[in-house]
């Protein structure tokens, strides 16, 4: 009884109807939960539907695992607990002594695990400003460097990655492309069409979209050695959501196109408007034609920039903090990709450690009204 859609039908669509799966039991348009941790063998004492244990096996987690394949064009994907579970079992599913290359500003929670976890266990890091390919390929170490880690557009400065010249580089020295699609989503960009061979979501970011789920995703463009050893690891260490995540997560995507549409934008609008500004130093956004990834943008991403932006706020710090206090609508809370509009001072959350200018603002665009947020902005910035 249930049904489902063939995936030549367009991405919107699959992620609007969740694939066009019924409840099998009541014909539900809306799947069911299935929250059961064990699962009774048959009558030949067989598993049925390959269901035993729930830790990575349940209905739940393989429908929103089907459509989140679909979206990016991938041949499977997994879920993890959350964005950071997904990163780092894709980086212990390497082997102590491999080296990698990630970039020098990239998610920050990621980057200080590969400084106090990845380098401890044995991983050789090298990190460089991945938005300029040449400096990839001049730490590459033939043999020896296994992954080439990139994020794009990049937190919180949203520098532009080439992904299709990230994975001839990576390919030529026999490693493998992973990319961190999280502020992209596959609305935007889909970098396993453009030779990634993995691609890594924080579910709990623009693909959940309500700020309610901590869930992460890995898509493979293919199955092979490093992609077995993934979810082994996935299976051993446990680091999986809940079936009741994974079922907010497919509702989620439903209006994912929707949402990342109107949040592009909106960013636009706000970056348009407020380029320029005497009150600010810099607007950061790659749909600004000044950006300096906006070129590789324009041909890698469709459909739009991304909902996120930073500012960089005339007055250093202090007027950062300012303006970081003054807004009325958006709320001032880290994370991002959720339907409500939020602001940050990320050199404050990262604290002494952080690469990041002291006077940025990132700013995640939500889905209120265009003018709303700039007015918002605009009394924030003060005279
Ligand atoms: C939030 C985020 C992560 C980490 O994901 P969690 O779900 O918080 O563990 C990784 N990369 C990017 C770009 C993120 O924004």
């Amino acid at each position: 009884m249930a049904r489902k859609h063939d995936t030549d039908r367009k991405p919107s669509t699959l992620a609007a109807q969740a694939m066009g799966w019924l409840d099998p039991a009541s014909n539900g348009v809306i799947p069911a939960i299935q929250p059961s941790t064990t699962y009774a063998r048959d009558e030949n004492y067989e598993k049925v539907g390959g269901h035993g244990y729930t830790r990575d096996e349940n209905p739940t987690y393989e429908q929103c695992e089907a459509l989140l394949a679909a979206l990016e064009e991938g041949h499977e994907a997994r879920l993890f607990a959350s964005g950071m579970a997904a990163a780092t079992t894709a980086l212990l599913a390497l082997a102590p002594g491999d080296h990698i290359v990630a970039p020098t500003v990239m998610y920050h929670g990621l980057r200080e695990w590969l400084l106090e976890v990845g380098v401890h266990w044995g991983l050789e890091v090298d990190f460089v400003p991945t938005g300029d390919i040449d400096a990839i390929a001049a730490v590459i170490r033939p043999g020896k460097t296994k992954l080439v880690w990139i994020e794009t557009p990049c937190n919180p400065t949203w520098v532009i990655t080439d992904i299709a010249a990230a994975a001839d580089i990576a390919h030529a020295a026999g490693a493998k492309l992973a990319v961190d699609s999280t502020v992209a989503t596959p609305v935007l960009t889909r970098p396993l069409a453009l030779g990634a061979d993995l691609v890594m979501h924080s579910a709990t970011k623009f693909l959940n979209g309500h700020s309610d789920v901590l869930a992460g995703v890995l898509v493979t463009a293919r199955d092979d050695d490093w992609w077995r050893r993934i979810h082994c690891l996935r299976h051993r260490n446990g680091g999986m959501l809940g079936p009741f995540e994974a079922w907010l997560l497919l509702r989620g995507m439903r209006t994912l196109y929707l949402r990342v549409a109107r949040s592009c934008d909106s960013a636009l609008a706000i970056a348009r408007h407020f380029d320029g500004d005497p009150r600010l130093v810099d607007v950061l956004y790659p749909g600004l034609p000044a950006h300096p990834g906006h070129g590789v943008a324009k041909s890698q991403m469709t459909g739009g920039f991304g909902g996120l932006l930073s500012i960089r706020v005339a007055g250093g710090a202090e007027a950062a903090l300012r303006v970081a206090k003054a807004v009325k609508l958006f709320v001032p809370a880290t994370s991002l990709g959720g339907v409500e509009s939020l602001i940050e001072h990320r050199a404050t959350t990262e604290g002494a450690t952080s690469p990041v200018p002291v006077d940025l603002l990132r700013l995640s665009v939500g889905i209120e009204d265009t003018d709303d947020l700039i007015a918002d902005l605009d009394q924030a910035l003060g005279a």
